[in-house]
């Protein structure tokens, strides 16, 4: 995979594309790699040889020579394998399917794309590109397990597709475009999406290029939001999020109790306060850990739990006092079914034990008016449940 960064990168065009400022903003801030970052790369990298082997790319000698030397990575696990090669054959299906409809089809991984003419420097790579004549799919691997990314309407889908009709769609005269997302640890989590070539080029030329301009030359308004903060390196100093969220309490109810409808439209406003907690909490508290004085506040040492010392002789002590070893150690208890998972793959556990495997109804949960899922209809327990408590 390519190590280049686009300034405006599809990853981040939820953001831009929104806060137009933010780019700019986010150069004042050192880049952080997570362990879910690299947990990512190395996925990618499992998930592109196994796309390369699948549709006939690489010979099966390399790719498991390439597939010894990223087992030792410590992210590399089996589960890891399995979710990239379902990914693979995802491709390979699509591809053959679209050779047979077609006569002739591309397939291409990590495709090197440009989309320069609606965002300044804009390139990138996309994970999956299926050509054949009017037809073009691109695909994109997500290895989170945090959050569902849908491909429905998707900004980055929509810039890897630009970039991809424009560095070869015309070679293709393409005519239909379908995005997919293939996020393997997200149950569901293949989605997809189709638009035409005049909508997608109307969204280039009305939308992404005028916002790509004031992003790239740091201008715009700021537009703080749950969605748009999350990820952003201003995160916790941002004056505008800030601000944002301390309007929540401008205008305060005007009797002694507030109406559901009130508690409602509150929540909505203050959906990103408790994020924004945290991220003050965490930018204050590494200051001081640096060294520098936040007047008000300073670290202290936390809570810690007693602990055995050496629990073999515990074990020891306890058994030569006469205490029953029933007494001493937790009971036997199955792992749970994702450990099960994890342990011995899911093609397997599944094989073994799909029969034995339920999946109950969920708990009812609050959620905004825009998510997705559809309204679940409490039964008469469950609201009496909920006036109980
Ligand atoms: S924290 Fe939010 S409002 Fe501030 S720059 Fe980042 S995305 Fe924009």
């Amino acid at each position: 995979m390519p190590e280049r960064h686009a300034l405006l990168s599809p990853s981040r065009a939820h953001r831009w594309l929104e806060c137009t400022p933010s780019v700019r903003l986010e150069e004042m801030f050192p880049d952080k790699t997570s362990e879910y970052a690299e947990e990512g790369t190395v996925a990618h990298k499992v998930a592109e040889i196994a796309a390369l082997s699948a549709t006939e790319q690489i010979s099966e000698h390399g790719y498991n020579d390439l597939l010894s030397m990223l087992k030792k990575n410590k992210w590399y696990t089996p589960d890891m394998l399995e979710d990239c090669t379902a990914y693979a054959e995802l491709i390979r299906d699509k591809w053959l399917a679209l050779k047979e409809k077609t006569g002739d089809a591309t397939v291409m991984i990590e495709a090197e794309i440009g989309f320069e003419k609606w965002v300044p420097e804009g390139f990138g790579t996309a994970d999956c590109l299926i050509l054949a004549d009017g037809f073009m799919e691109v695909i994109d691997f997500k290895y989170g397990k945090g959050k569902r990314v849908d491909a429905f309407e998707n900004p980055q889908m929509r810039i890897y597709t630009l970039g991809a009709y424009e560095t070869y769609g015309l070679v293709y005269d393409v005519e239909h475009i379908t995005m997919t997302i293939f996020q393997p640890r997200i149950s569901n989590g293949v989605t997809s999406d189709e638009i035409s070539i005049d909508e997608l080029l109307t969204w280039g030329e009305t939308y992404v290029k005028p916002r790509a301009k004031l992003a790239f030359e740091g201008k715009g308004d700021f537009k703080p939001s749950a969605e748009t903060c999350k990820f952003c390196k201003a995160k916790a100093s941002c004056k505008a999020r800030a601000e944002e969220n301390l309007k929540a309490f401008d205008e305060g109810p005007d009797v002694f109790l507030l109406s559901p409808e009130e508690a409602g439209k509150l929540l909505e406003r203050a959906s990103d306060i408790e994020a924004w907690l945290k991220d003050l909490e965490n930018y204050v508290q590494s200051s001081l850990l640096s060294g520098a004085k936040v007047p008000g506040w300073k670290i202290v040492e936390g809570r810690s739990n007693r602990a055995f010392s050496d629990p073999d002789k515990v074990v020891e002590t306890l058994l030569e006092r006469g205490i029953p070893e029933a007494c001493i150690y937790k009971p036997r208890e199955l792992i749970t079914l994702t450990q099960m998972e994890k342990d011995f793959g899911k093609k397997a556990v599944a094989e073994m034990l799909g029969g034995l495997i339920v999946k109950p109804a969920g708990a009812p949960k609050l959620a905004p008016e825009s998510d997705k899922r559809p309204e679940y209809t409490p039964t008469d327990e469950i609201i009496k449940k909920f006036e109980e408590e």
